[in-house]
């Protein structure tokens, strides 16, 4: 069944649908772009569903998970999966959790704080890359949807507070801790050619720092941020002059044993979509409006980055009651939902032909941080029924 056919039919909206095929082969397709020696690893906290995380086994060498929640429910789905633990303010409790998994096979090492902490608590070896927050200059990141580096934040470290790690890497005390290189994720909504220019920039440093400190550097973490153009649904980052470019940063760095990426949105925004119908359609002060069953609570996206979620209009003929119908015809109309703020909405002045009360709606795009970024409590209406598609299989 198509997620179309399944939106039409379907009862219990509001509801979330995956189709599991199309985000088999839309990860089938990122692997093919990306060079041998580029690893591929999902950033769960995107969309931690189990189905998901499923589908993408076998297409991904690994995941990257950001707390000890992510940790203990990625490894009960995908028990077999190399899993790398990053995240700021990671709690004693967090680092004991993560020690006891033998499936966490790197460790982002935030601060100073953490590194003594886990050296602390190591009771085996530990390999670890050290997150950098590296200044890049020129504007290079001006626009960006969120900076996590190239500026004052809490992620990762200065230069020089690396430099002070690489010191205590050295020191007694410090033995089980394994340096195998860098780890940086500076943006996210990145496209190609931004984010390959900072790929340089992150492999040209720690190849420095590597050459100046006599560390062997084995591999480098040059994050997740590829762009997601929500006003486009069909267009896609352009994996392909990105693995292109990876594959000629590499041919500079043979020494360099393993690139790493950790997408997150761009695997699984394609994949998701969130299906409702119309409740009512009103005109206020010369501008139409859909209330929609759910809103924000359970697709917070839109109102977070202040977009439009693209959607498209399933017509629902059948009208059961006596009186007139509310209807928008060829006009702009703005999607909100049930929630009592003007901020609960889903798409501001979208064109339609015509919108009715009862009318169904299926919005795009909505297989990352939809869901699972939502505040689902927030005037305490129904949560939505999930779907999980799969013809391919
Ligand atoms: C969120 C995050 C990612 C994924 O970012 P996307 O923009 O979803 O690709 C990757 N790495 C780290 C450390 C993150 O925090």
């Amino acid at each position: 069944m198509t997620v179309r056919t399944a939106a039409a039919t379907l009862t219990g909206l509001p509801a979330y649908l995956y189709d599991l095929a199309a985000l088999r082969a839309h990860a089938a397709e990122v692997r093919a772009a990306l060079p041998a020696r580029v690893e591929l690893y999902y950033a769960a906290k995107a969309n931690p569903e189990a189905p998901l995380l499923a589908a993408l086994r076998g297409l991904v060498d690994g995941y990257e998970v950001s707390s000890g929640g992510e940790l203990t429910h990625v490894h009960a789905a995908v028990p077999d999966a190399p899993l790398a633990f990053g995240g700021p303010g990671k709690s004693p409790e967090e680092i004991a959790a993560a020690l006891r998994l033998p499936a966490v096979r790197r460790w982002h090492v935030e601060s100073e704080r953490e590194l003594r902490a886990l050296a602390a608590a190591a009771d085996r070896p530990v390999d670890v890359l050290l997150r950098a927050n590296l200044p890049v200059g020129d504007g290079a990141l001006d626009g960006v949807a969120l900076a996590m580096g190239g500026r004052p934040t809490p992620f990762g470290m200065d230069p020089d507070r690396i430099e002070d790690c690489l010191a205590l890497l050295a020191s007694p005390g410090f033995e089980r801790l394994r340096l195998r290189g860098i780890h940086a994720h500076l943006a996210s909504g990145l496209p190609a050619t931004e984010l390959l220019r900072l790929a340089e920039r992150i492999v040209g440093w720690s190849a420095g720092l590597a050459a100046r400190h006599g560390f062997p550097l084995h591999e480098v973490n040059v994050g997740g941020g590829m762009a997601v153009d929500y006003a486009d649904p069909e267009a896609r980052f352009d994996w392909t002059a990105f693995g292109r470019g990876l594959a000629d940063l590499l041919d500079r760095h043979p020494a360099l044993g393993t690139l790493r990426i950790e997408p997150g949105r761009a695997l699984t925004a394609y994949c998701g979509w969130y299906a409702t119908e119309v409740l009512d359609v009103k005109h206020s002060h010369g501008e139409a409006f859909a209330v929609v069953r759910g809103g924000t609570h359970h697709l917070r996206t839109p109102a977070t980055r202040g977009h439009s979620q693209p959607f498209t209009v399933l017509p629902v003929d059948h009208w059961p009651h006596p009186w007139p119908r509310p209807t928008a015809t060829g006009t702009r109309i703005t999607v909100s939902g049930q929630l009592c703020t003007p901020k609960d909405v889903l798409a501001a002045r979208a064109p339609v032909a015509e919108l009715r009360a009862g009318d169904r709606l299926l919005f795009a795009m909505a297989g990352a941080y939809g869901w699972n970024i939502s505040h689902h409590e927030f005037l305490m209406h129904p949560r939505p029924s999930f779907h999980y598609l799969d013809d391919g299989a």
